[in-house]
């Protein structure tokens, strides 16, 4: 039975995050058909990022510009959603599992009273049945689940779910709608990005990330240069953040962050089931480390047992080489 999905998008500084597109191919699949409503919180002109979403797969979209919607802010947010989901009285409602979308999702879902699945890593119909699977025990196995009753309303997980392609050809409303928020009880004075070059991590589609085998914020270099050549970005293990090597807005694992790259190329790391957490999903992961012994090896597609200050500026010279 076709049903009309609402998309919650996401953008940073004037640019759509690649979720916002995997969260409208997730609501097609939804949709069955029906309509995808993209809604797009925010300030200023946002035709050009609706056009996206529309390009994207979107059936039309609603662009809420308003000063206090200009840094995010959960009572914001929620208010201004609230009030496009009261006016289309969606039958789902999706969008990333990222910080935003773990801080607004259970809050809109606690005012619907409905249902929330979180962190969905793929959606399927079966029949009329819209069943998601999340990773559970730090993604050691999988479970399948599904709303029987109310708004199928789902988070799904950064680099899971293909986005659409992009078509020019698709057409769809781009309309502005005035929200009225009042009474935000919390203030962004300044943000201050502690990691502002490179790809957001949990959308790079290539990870190197490196352990406490990198020995200081200096052999990271090496890590830099191969991600570097392979169009990537660096990330790190909780070991390599608390030594100080590197900031900890790199980390990832259970405490850090989530990561589902092409490829996650472990470089002086143990792998300990708290990073593992983080990054196992990973499509394929190259694991380099001297000890032939260590536990990411059990995880790892690809093992080089070696220095990684030997093993990795040979790998950029020979990705060198091939691009030659
Ligand atoms: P180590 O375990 O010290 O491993 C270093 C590795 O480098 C070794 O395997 C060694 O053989 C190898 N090595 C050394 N020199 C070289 C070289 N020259 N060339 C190649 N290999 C070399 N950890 C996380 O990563 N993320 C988390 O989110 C996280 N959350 C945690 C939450 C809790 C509640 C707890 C208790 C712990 C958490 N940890 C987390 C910490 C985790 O348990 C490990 O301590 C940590 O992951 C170890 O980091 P590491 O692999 O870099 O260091």
């Amino acid at each position: 039975m076709s049903k009309k999905v609402l998309v919650i998008g996401e953008s940073r500084e004037g640019s759509l995050r690649n979720v916002t597109f995997e969260a409208i191919a997730a609501a097609n699949i939804i949709s069955d058909g029906g309509e995808v409503v993209g809604v797009l919180c925010g300030a200023g002109d946002m035709e050009a990022m609706g056009q996206e979403m529309v390009y994207h797969g979107a059936t039309r979209v609603i662009t809420l510009a308003n000063e206090e919607l200009k840094t995010y802010t959960s009572d914001g947010f929620s208010q201004a959603i609230f009030q496009v989901i009261e006016d289309e009285s969606p039958e789902g409602i999706v969008m990333g599992h990222t910080a935003i979308g773990k801080d607004l999702t259970p809050k809109l879902a606690s005012k619907l009273e409905s249902g929330l699945i979180s962190d969905a890593t793929e959606v399927v119909a079966e029949g009329d049945k819209i069943v998601f699977t999340r990773p559970i025990y730090s993604g050691k196995a999988f479970e399948k689940k599904e709303i029987t009753d109310g708004v199928v309303f789902a988070t799904i997980r950064p680099n899971n779910i293909p986005a659409l392609e992009r078509n020019e050809e698709l057409a769809g409303e781009v309309s502005a709608r005035d929200v009225d928020i009042q009474n935000i009880r919390t203030i962004i004075k300044d943000i201050i990005r502690k990691s502002s070059e490179g790809v957001d991590l949990s959308e790079a589609k290539v990870i190197v990330a490196g352990g406490r085998g990198v020995k200081s914020s200096e052999g990271f270099e090496p890590l830099e240069q191969l991600a570097d050549v392979l169009g990537g970005t660096v990330g790190a293990s909780r070991g390599a953040c608390d030594a100080g090597y590197c900031d900890y807005s790199l980390q990832i694992g259970q405490t850090g962050k989530v990561v589902t790259p092409d490829l996650y190329i472990a470089c002086g790391i143990s792998g300990a089931i708290q990073h593992l957490a983080g990054m196992s999903n990973s499509k394929v992961i190259v694991a380099i480390n001297k000890d032939p012994e260590a536990n990411i090896f059990n995880v790892a597609d690809y093992g080089i047992v070696g220095d990684l200050f030997d093993v990795v500026p040979k790998l950029v010279e020979e990705i060198k080489q091939m691009k030659v």
